[in-house]
């Protein structure tokens, strides 16, 4: 899983730079826009108009069956969810958005968007329970395919973010954002503290012990040191 950045300047005024999302959920949308060509890069391009930036309109993520693209940093609060400017929907949670466009595959779209939710939820630590939709923060009725036919394709879109969450979390999360790449390569090039594991397994007790006697030993020899210069 390959994510394209594209994220909006700081400047942009639908983009509330500075403003830090203490994450909680993940909210789904579908654009609404099924003319050909609107497709995730389309709508990276409209989220850097003056339209967007008026409406102010934002999110973090749009998914069509090729691409993922990231708008915003994910720990930053967007204009997705309809509930106002300091609304939960808005404040606190991760805005996916869903090609719908006529030449695109949108079983495809939704696969990967599953994906994208798996490798989120692994991160921020977020339940498939707090993966909502954004009719539950503001009753528009989106994701509108996804709701239709008393939720079939909902359903079925939870059920995938679980198979990947279950079985496939290893294969797709080999990504180590940049705020946490300095201590994974720290800790993976130390071969004493044992981490052979991908980076979002859970460590079991024996794990945690060696990751504190590591610690405990660095800083006793420090002392060492320190007393004898
Ligand atoms: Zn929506």
């Amino acid at each position: 899983m390959t994510i394209i950045n594209m994220i909006l300047p700081p400047t942009k005024k639908n983009r509330r730079y500075g403003v830090a999302s203490q994450i909680t959920h993940i909210t789904i949308h579908e654009t609404g826009n099924t003319n050909k060509g609107a497709n995730a890069k389309a709508h990276a391009n409209y989220l850097n108009s003056t339209q967007a930036e008026q409406a102010p309109v934002s999110w973090h993520f749009t998914v069509d069956d090729k691409d993922i693209v990231q708008h915003l940093p994910e720990n930053e609060s967007g204009y997705h969810a309809g509930d106002g400017g300091q609304g939960h929907g808005n404040r606190h949670t991760i805005g996916i958005e869903i090609c719908v466009n006529q030449d695109g595959n949108f079983n495809k779209a939704m696969k990967n968007a599953a994906e994208l939710c798996a490798y989120l939820m692994s991160i921020y630590d977020i339940n498939i329970n707090n993966v909502l939709q954004h009719y539950d923060w503001s009753g528009k009725n989106c994701p509108e395919n996804m709701r239709a036919n008393d939720n079939k394709l909902w359903k079925a879109f939870i059920a995938k973010i679980i198979d990947f969450s279950k079985n496939k979390i290893e294969e797709v999360i080999e990504h180590v954002p940049a705020w946490g790449a300095e201590a994974w390569q720290w800790a993976t090039s130390d071969s004493s503290l044992q981490i052979s594991s991908p980076p979002y397994s859970t460590p079991n007790m024996l794990q945690v012990a060696v990751l504190l006697h590591a610690l405990w030993r660095d800083i006793c020899n420090n002392f060492v040191l320190t007393k004898e210069n």
